[in-house]
């Protein structure tokens, strides 16, 4: 695990007492059998959303998936590679992920729960498969394992329905959303691993204080998880200098912001609508030192066009051509209507939404700092020098 981790109010609470399930359960009890509304009403009462990116309410999900056959899924398969959050969670509190899990699995009568873990990360499948282990058959369920492939678009809800099935773990078109039509058409409940970790803690603890997981990188030599209060201030999560510097918010699909304007704002979706960002799963990447947010984003595209599944043309020969049109704006090089081109091809073009996040970042680039390409174009883009002042 290459993250340090900082304590935090809920999720984060007590990490002294280890990942097993004795202590655990000195202040967890063992999930109880629970009515879906019942359920649902808890998790509206703490607005939980969905943590794997999307922040679709939980509630809205449990109600649509409770019908007959309906299966539980529990996804820990990070392909956000600057994400590290669910890694955190499931070394230090798996069990807590476990919890969430029964607990919806319970209130929907579900018999099965798939756990999807990431094949990249063999100390996560240790973690997890040990504490299931320590659980025996105590939950009432059976699991089941499933290993998701490395890779940025593996982690999407439909590419991990094609793993289940036993196709290859890559995204296709879905006409309904997975609580209506799932895993081999059942109702299917698949959520993201904090998601559930979140679920067992408001069931147990209550709704407030209600929070969220961080990964922060920059300038510190690990990335950082952290739990932080929904609606506190930006300082808790970055420095005075990167709130002075361009700050990428939710990810590599995600927007750059001016550091600037997050003063004054909390951290909330709510506080981002105006900036064109959202929180997404929690990712927050200020601009390292001696670095720019244009050549940040020439890297960033560059590698989201290698994780192109390949299956449709504008995603598969779009992002390619896009990345380097970014690429030749960082070095000064080609004009900057190729980006607006390329972008307008590829955007909404693909079976998911992978070219769609790839445009945003680069739409979100040029909204706060597109006097950076014509700095580029005469190459004297400041940043490495700022920072070497800062
Ligand atoms: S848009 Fe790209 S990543 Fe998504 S399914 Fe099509 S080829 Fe694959």
């Amino acid at each position: 695990m290459r993250a340090s981790v900082d304590e935090g109010p809920r999720l984060l609470a007590h990490l002294a007492d280890g990942p097993g399930l004795t202590r655990h359960r000195l202040r967890h009890p063992a999930p109880v059998r629970v009515g879906v509304e019942h359920l649902a009403r808890a998790a509206e009462a703490a607005d939980l959303r969905g943590r794997g990116g999307a922040g679709f309410p939980f509630a809205t999900k449990l109600r649509t998936a409770a019908r007959r056959g309906a299966v539980v899924v529990v996804n820990l398969s990070e392909g956000e590679p600057a994400s590290q959050k669910d890694e955190v969670l499931a070394m230090r509190r798996p069990h807590l992920i476990l919890d969430g899990a029964v607990l919806a699995a319970r209130a929907l009568g579900a018999r099965r729960v798939h756990l999807v873990l990431p094949g990249d990360k063999p100390l996560v499948t240790t973690r997890m498969t040990a504490a299931l282990a320590e659980r025996e058959s105590s939950d009432g369920v059976e699991w089941r394992i499933n290993t998701a492939d490395a890779g940025f678009v593996s982690g999407q809800s439909r590419a991990v329905l094609e793993l289940m099935s036993g196709r290859a773990n890559l995204p296709v078109t879905a006409w309904a959303p997975e609580a209506v039509s799932g895993h081999r058409g059942r109702p299917t409940l698949l959520s993201n691993a904090e998601t559930y970790a979140q679920l067992a803690s408001i069931w147990v603890h209550g709704p407030d204080p209600s929070t969220m997981l961080i990964t922060r990188a920059g300038d510190t030599p690990a990335a950082k998880v952290l739990e932080v209060g929904i609606g506190a201030p930006w300082s808790a999560v970055l420095s005075p200098f990167e709130l002075d510097r361009p700050v990428l918010l939710g990810g590599y699909h995600g927007a750059w912001v001016p550091g600037g304007a997050l003063k004054g704002r909390r951290i909330a979706d709510e506080d981002l609508a105006g900036l064109g960002a959202r929180l997404g799963a929690g990712v927050v990447l200020p601009l390292p030192s001696g670095s720019c947010p244009v050549n940040e984003t020439a890297q960033i595209v560059s590698y989201l066009a290698g994780q192109s599944a390949g299956r449709c043309g504008p995603c598969r020969f779009g992002l390619p051509a896009l990345a380097l049109a970014v690429d030749d704006a960082a070095r000064g090089e080609g004009p900057l209507e190729r980006i607006h081109e390329l972008a307008a091809v590829v955007n909404r073009r693909g079976a998911c939404a992978h070219p769609d996040g790839t445009v945003r970042l680069v739409a979100s680039l040029q909204r706060w700092f597109g006097d950076e390409f014509l700095l580029h174009q005469r190459r004297e883009c400041g940043y490495g020098d700022l920072a070497a002042a800062g």
